[in-house]
This record gives C-alpha cells, structure tokens and sequence, in this order.
C-alpha cells in the first residue's frame, strides 16, 4: 500500500523505537501530524543503563532522555506522556486514546515489552522489583546500599548486569537461576562457564538449578525467599528478572497477527498495510537467518524504527544489518554480534582465563554469531562474517596469531 500521501500519524509507545521512528519521519520529510502517545510518565529514555550506571548512580536521569522537550515542540511532535493507547479501530483507522479518538494514516506500534511476573506467593510483598523503567530504578535504589541482602531471580542478561552493579555498590548478593547454567537461553555452556567463575569471584552467592518456591515477608515487605528444598536466603530486596513478554495485545484485540510478537515484513508493516509494528513488541523476518523472531535490543529497535519510516515515506529500505547486543558486567564488555540458536559448533578464540577471548557459533560451517569479551576486533568482523554468511574453517578462527582482519580476507 502507497502510503507516501499520508498525513497524519500517529506512533503508540514512546520508548527507544518510537524516538527513532519519530526522528526518522522528520528526517526523511514528512511534515503532516505525528503524534507519540506513552504510558510511561517521561519522554523517551534509554533503558539500557537501567541496568548499569544509572543504577550504580553514575549517570544523571537527564542522560538518560534521548531529546529534551524542546526538541518534540521544534520538530512539531504531539507528545503525549502519561497516556496510553487502549484500543485500535482499523475500520475507522482510528486509535482510542483514553477516550478520546485519534485517527491515523499510518500507525506504527512500538508497545515494546514487560517482565515476565513472578509466578509465586509473596511476589507482590514490598521490596520484591522488576528492571523494566526508570521507575524501577528509582523505587529500588534507596535500598541498594552496602550492607543490604539482595536476591536476584534470574540469571539472563539484566539479572547478572544487576547482581554486578550491586556487588560493586557493597551489597550481598544470591543469584538464583532454574536452569542447570547461567544465560542459558541466549549463550553456549562457555560463556555461562565464563560468567558463572565472574561473578563467584566477585562473591555472589550463584545458585543454578534453584527453583524458588515463595517469597515470605514481615509487615508486608519481602524478607526471605524460599527454595524448593526448603532453604531460606534472608533478604532486604528481591529483583526478578526472569524475562519478558511483548506488548502485543492491543494488536492482537484488532485482529492484527501475532505469535510472540506482532508479525511482520521486512519492512516492519504488519498483516494490516497501514500498521506497523517496531522494536521489542515485533517479530520480524531475521534476513541472516531465514526464519522470523523477536529480538530485545537497541539495535533492532533503532533498525525498525528505520525500516517503518522508509518504508511509509516511500524510500528505498535500510540496509538490515547483523543483529546485535552488548552487556557491561564489572570490567567486562561483552559484544554479541548475531544469534546463536541452531549452532552446531563453537569454536574459541583465545583464553578465557585472560578476561579478553570471543566464541564463535557456526552452522554448516558457516559463522552465525559470536560472543566476544573484550574484544572489540573480534565483533567487528564477526558481524561482517555473518552478514556474508561466510565459511570459515574453525582452526583458522581459533588462531590468534593471525589477525582478524586476515581471517576475514581469506573467508569464503
Ligand atoms: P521500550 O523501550 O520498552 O518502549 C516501549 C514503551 O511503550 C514503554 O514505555 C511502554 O510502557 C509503552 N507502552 C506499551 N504499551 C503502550 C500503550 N498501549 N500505549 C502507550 N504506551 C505504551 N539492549 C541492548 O541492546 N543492550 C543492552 O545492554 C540492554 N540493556 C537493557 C537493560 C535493561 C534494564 C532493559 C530493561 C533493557 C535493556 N536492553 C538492552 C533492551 C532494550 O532497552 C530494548 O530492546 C529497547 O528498549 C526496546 O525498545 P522498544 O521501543 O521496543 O520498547
């Protein structure tokens, strides 16, 4: 559908999707109404230093935003916080914004994700977070101080970013994690290895394949939390961590489809021409992969954002670049370039034991990611080799005397 007449539209969430999308419609031209609807109480942040230096108090709220206010009344953006989307009428092409009903040319859908809740008693006593908002944060941080008795639930990404920063701020901290490994949906057993040695060292108290039964609490606030063997870990602040869930029920409600994620095309337009839909709330096709999922990252959602508004003004698509992800724990940076689902075979380049060394998972011979600990060379040519779907011979790329560069020259 040409879309290129389009005068009004109107973008639903307004987190990092959205600024891109909002950015790239001004950029590339149009200048009808847009209007950004959120539910959040702030304009458009940043959410991955949630996790990291806003947590550990290093990095100022006002950092966070990617543009001040000044910029939305500029760029002529009806900004609308506090305020949520509650219903799509794609007959009327008309969204219900609390009541009052907003219609639209184009509607992008950038409704992004929530954590995952805790399925256990005591769950919703004081004190028990998730990491999703700036309002998390907030609510948590008086209680991250030396001295303080942390339990994470989970042990992905957010969790072990958070066990890092409160170690680092002095507080005790349990991991508890069901699975037999530590980042066991998103990494090979290596790097769990890896992180799980890390983390001891700083002296968290990780425990893989610990169910927890319940949380109990005194005068409403969480004070234990209880394994299924009964086990009792006292503690002053619980945060789960135990993954996410797209917001895809309002495009569900419209009869828009959906299977973990709000299905689209290449160009993030869904099963309906004048929605599209961006960011953590979409399943899109992986064009390296050959197969459609969800990604949960800056990337992705900038690259969306990207894609919905070349594809309403009518320009030519952005390329789709390797995916990618990065993690800050303690000293070490971790660049992930591509997924690795479906590898049968990691090879690894150089010492563990030196801090500084990258996994690459292959398929068929071919590089389909790589988890690179700092080592930035590493994940630069990883995400070329990928994008080509380059063959590599596993010994070559476990040789650290020859450079990446000259690796990546002789890749077929
Ligand atoms: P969001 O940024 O979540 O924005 C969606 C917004 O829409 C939210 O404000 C939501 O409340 C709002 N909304 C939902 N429904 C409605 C409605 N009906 N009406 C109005 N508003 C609505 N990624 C990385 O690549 N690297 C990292 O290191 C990293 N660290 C992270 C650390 C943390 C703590 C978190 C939470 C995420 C991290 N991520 C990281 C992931 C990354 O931040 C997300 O992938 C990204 O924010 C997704 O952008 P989005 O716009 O799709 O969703």
């Amino acid at each position: 559908m040409d879309l290129t007449g389009a005068r009004s539209i109107i973008v639903a969430g307004a987190g990092q999707a959205a600024a891109q999308a909002v950015q790239s419609l001004r950029q590339g031209g149009y200048d009808g109404d847009l209007t950004l609807m959120g539910d959040e109480p702030a304009l458009p942040y940043q959410r991955p230093p949630l996790s990291k230096a806003y947590m550990k108090g290093e990095l100022e709220a006002e950092r966070l935003y990617f543009r001040g206010a000044d910029w939305y009344r500029e760029q002529n953006i009806d900004v609308r916080l506090g305020a949520r989307v509650m219903r799509i009428d794609r007959s009327m092409q008309a969204v219900d914004a609390e009541g009052e009903l907003l219609f639209y040319d184009a509607l992008i859908l950038a409704t992004g994700s929530r954590p995952r809740a805790l399925p256990v008693e005591g769950a919703d006593l004081k004190n028990v977070f998730d990491l999703r908002t700036l309002a998390d944060v907030d609510a948590m941080r008086p209680l991250m101080q030396a001295g303080k008795r942390m339990v994470i639930i989970g042990a992905g990404y957010i969790g072990l970013e958070a066990a890092a920063v409160a170690r680092q701020l002095g507080l005790e901290v349990t991991v508890l994690e069901m699975a037999p490994r530590v980042l066991a949906r998103v990494a090979g057993p290596e790097l769990s290895a890896f992180y799980e040695r890390e983390h001891r060292a700083q002296g968290v108290d990780l425990r893989t394949g610990a169910q927890l039964k319940k949380l109990e609490g005194k005068k409403g606030a969480v004070s234990a939390a209880v394994l299924g063997d009964g086990k009792k870990i006292a503690c002053d602040l619980v945060l789960a961590g135990i993954g996410i869930l797209p917001n895809e029920d309002l495009a569900k409600e419209a009869r828009i489809s959906c299977s973990n994620g709000i299905l689209t095309d290449r160009d993030a337009r869904t099963s309906d021409p004048r929605v599209f839909a961006i960011g953590d709330c979409a399943s899109r096709p992986l064009v390296h992969y050959g197969r459609q999922g969800r990604l949960e990252s800056v990337h992705n959602a900038i690259e969306q954002g990207k894609l919905a508004s070349a594809a309403i003004l009518g320009q030519p698509r952005p390329v789709e670049d390797t995916p990618w992800f990065w993690s800050d724990q303690y000293d070490l940076k971790l660049q992930i370039a591509g997924v690795s689902t479906g590898y049968d075979h990691a090879v690894t380049r150089g010492d563990p034991a030196t801090r500084k060394f990258a996994i690459f998972y292959l398929r068929n011979g071919a590089v389909i990611a790589a988890d690179c600990v700092n080592s930035g060379p590493e994940f630069l040519t990883a995400k070329k080799l990928i994008s080509a779907a380059a063959k590599l011979a596993p010994e070559r790329l476990a040789d650290t005397s020859t450079s990446m560069k000259d690796i990546a020259a002789t890749a077929a």
